[in-house]
């Protein structure tokens, strides 16, 4: 018996229609698409377009705004150290300014942290609130007359918390500055709509809505063009060179219209799973603590994910719930374990953080899914009663 998996923000398993429709152009319609000169290269190209406009309709904007990659990490890498790379061009002296948050992936920290290698860098890494969030009025005390760049993600991927982005995108658009956001755990989620939403770049992941790994894309505003990070042959219009990963890109197109269809009673579902589980927690184990915002609070928490603080160390309870998959809020590195950064910002302590566990469901958990790990967490977390024998 395989451990029941509540561990979809980690990755969600590709959805069997998915790999269906990549089989195809991975046995006969192998072909390049950038040699359209044969039928192999144009059968390749039209389903590039296909799946582009797929991921376009999800997102609602134009299939020419997206840039197909290998993921998130180099999304974020892309945006951050591209476009710094092409002010430094514009204007090599002056000072620029950009601002990224404490609670964000490490693939957008680091990227900023290596393009301070780059002269007249300032960097602004913002705390977030005790839910997890940065509001305008918030990054409004960070602004500098230099700031080009603010980089907030939309859902955070560890405790699910989802940053008012209409509002900060449009403060940040009013004042001329870039926004970029990392939806990887918002895409195929939550309702994005970039027809509304004034971002300039947004970065993603497949493995995170049902599509193969090792692919995504970027999403770059029409009037603004971003240099490649990847030099080469000169592929989508010069902003990504490499050969395209065409079942790949096959795959992420069918998930993103599997999401437009299933997105909104999916989030309903895994809402009421959760609900379910912490109200099952709660009532035997009341010391519990929801990390990030409310379990009810719909508006600011991501519809899959639920982020808790138990009572003591899970590392104690590994063995007992060896049939649950879910991440801890710790990792073990060549340094010993290691908080994770993203709690440590919305201020829980070591131990606290030690103590958490982070459970994601998706479009495959069973109410019976619920009811079994939540009894395996009671058993594991329940503090022992000592009886009085020699009263
Ligand atoms: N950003 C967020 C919010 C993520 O959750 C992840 C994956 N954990 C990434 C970026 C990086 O995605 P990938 O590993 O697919 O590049």
């Amino acid at each position: 018996m395989k451990p029941i998996y509540l561990d979809y923000n980690a990755t969600t398993p590709t959805d069997p229609k998915v790999v269906e429709g990549m089989l195809p152009f991975l046995y006969e319609n192998f072909g390049n698409p950038a040699n359209v000169l044969n039928e192999y290269g144009w059968t390749a190209d039209n389903a590039i377009k296909e799946a582009t406009e797929s991921v376009a309709h999800l997102l609602k904007c134009h299939p020419h705004e997206l840039v197909w990659n290998a993921g998130a990490s180099e999304g974020n890498n892309t945006v951050v150290l591209t476009l710094i790379r092409k002010l430094k061009q514009l204007e090599p002296t002056e000072k620029i300014h950009f601002i990224t948050s404490e609670a964000e992936h490490l693939s957008v920290i680091n990227a900023f942290k290596a393009a301070q290698q780059f002269e007249n860098i300032e960097l602004d890494i913002i705390p977030v609130s005790k839910e997890g969030i940065v509001t305008v009025d918030e990054l409004k005390k960070f602004i500098k007359p230099h700031t080009k760049l603010v980089s907030l993600m939309w859902v955070n991927n560890e405790i699910g918390a989802i940053n008012p982005i209409h509002e900060l995108a449009t403060f940040c658009n009013d004042n001329k500055i870039y926004f970029h956001t990392d939806a990887t755990q918002a895409i195929g989620k939550i309702e994005i709509d970039l027809q509304k939403t004034p971002v300039h770049f947004l970065t993603f992941s497949s493995h995170k809505f049902y599509g193969p790994k090792g692919v995504g894309a970027i999403f770059t505003r029409q009037q603004i063009q971003l240099d490649a990070l990847i030099h080469g042959g000169g592929q989508q219009r010069n902003q990504r060179a490499g050969t395209m990963n065409v079942p790949a890109i096959v795959g992420t197109g069918i998930a993103a219209k599997i999401a437009a269809e299933k997105m909104h009673d999916e989030s309903k579902y895994t809402r009421h799973l959760l609900q379910l589980f912490y109200s099952l927690l709660k009532s035997e184990l009341p010391d519990i603590a929801v990390n990030g915002p409310a379990v009810e609070d719909q508006q600011h928490r991501s519809p899959m994910n639920l982020s808790i603080c138990f009572s003591k160390p899970a590392n104690l309870v590994l063995l007992q719930l060896s049939s649950i998959a879910f991440s801890l809020g710790s990792a073990c590195s060549s340094a010993g374990v290691t908080s994770s950064h993203v709690l440590k910002a919305i201020g829980l302590t070591p131990e606290q953080a030690q103590s958490t566990i982070r459970f994601s469901v998706g479009r495959w958990t069973t109410e019976d899914d619920i009811q079994k790990a939540a009894k395996t967490l009671i058993e594991a977390f329940k503090p022992v009663k000592w009886q009085e024998t020699n009263a």
